[in-house]
């Protein structure tokens, strides 16, 4: 872990990232990817330690509230944030300013935080973003190994839903010949169905592989499931785009069963859904703050 002392915040999307790198080690990360230039150890924190100052410095000067979300790079949920708690004093920030937050994780640290989510959605709105990519717990050891495991993630989204928090799964990626069966789609699905979801963001059966994160997966794939990454290499060269040969099927089920339970399933529709303040209680601040 290292510290820097950051010039900015929040990107064009109005995302921010606390830290650079992740300590969770899944094994198909696609920020490992070269294009990031991240010129560190990827497990070796990059912690943006001012990252509160120039949090309220933006929520200050800013006129509009909107959302602001977190996660997109980086888990902000790193093991080191249960110490350094930068990520609860930007939410604290964010709750008191009355601004919106968003927040993609995989870990149950995010509990900790659920008084200032729920407090930040009374006033506004807060999204929990959680990644459900492995329902076998055992599995997901393997693959997602340094963070809490996908029937511990549906606790915390059980916890959200008592709460009424939105809540929005990430199901992605499903890695070919591993994670692309109908059980595993089927079980995800439930545990959403069960949490209550909003939405769920699935781009299509499959991942993504570029310079970077695919030395380290096919590494990985070695270490665990022999022979696999020669298979991968055979079917799909150095393409991106990484389909699995049972994408049609499963995204039938997948889009059928959303349809069924009325959870938005489109990209478009969850990232609107996500970065949209709501109306009526974003005018009942404006009108708090002209009236004071
Ligand atoms: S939690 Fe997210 S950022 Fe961290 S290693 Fe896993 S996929 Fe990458």
């Amino acid at each position: 872990m290292h510290y820097i002392k950051a010039k900015s915040l929040l990107t064009k999307w109005k995302s921010m990232n606390i830290y650079r790198g992740c300590a969770h080690g899944c094994i198909y990360c696609d920020s490992r990817s070269e294009c990031y230039q991240i010129n560190h150890p990827f497990e070796d924190i990059e912690v943006k330690e001012n990252a509160p100052e120039l949090l309220e410095n933006i929520l200050k000067t800013k006129r509009n509230k909107i959302m602001i979300g977190t996660g997109s790079m980086s888990d902000p949920y790193q093991p080191c944030e249960k110490k350094l708690m930068i990520m609860r004093k930007c939410l604290e920030l964010i709750d008191r300013y009355e601004f919106g937050a968003s927040v993609i994780t995989k870990s149950d640290l995010v509990l900790r935080d659920i008084d200032l989510l729920d407090s930040i959605n009374q006033k506004t709105k807060s999204v929990l973003q959680m990644s459900l990519t492995v329902a076998d717990d055992k599995l997901s050891r393997i693959l997602e190994p340094n963070v809490c495991t996908t029937t511990r993630r549906y606790e915390v989204m059980k916890e959200f839903q008592k709460r009424n928090i939105p809540i929005v799964v990430w199901m992605t990626p499903l890695l070919p010949f591993l994670t692309d069966t109908e059980k595993n789609v089927r079980t995800i699905l439930e545990y959403c169905i069960d949490a209550g979801v909003k939405g769920i963001v699935c781009f299509n059966m499959g991942m993504t592989l570029r310079a970077g994160n695919r030395e380290y997966y096919y590494k990985e794939l070695d270490k665990h499931f022999p022979g696999l990454s020669r298979k991968y290499q055979k079917l799909y060269g150095n393409s991106y785009e990484i389909i699995s040969p049972k994408n049609e099927k499963l995204m039938d089920i997948f889009n059928s069963t959303c349809k069924k339970y009325g959870i938005i399933h489109t990209p478009n529709e969850c990232f609107q859904y996500i970065s949209q303040m709501p109306e009526n209680k974003n005018q009942l601040s404006l009108f708090d703050i002209t009236s004071r």
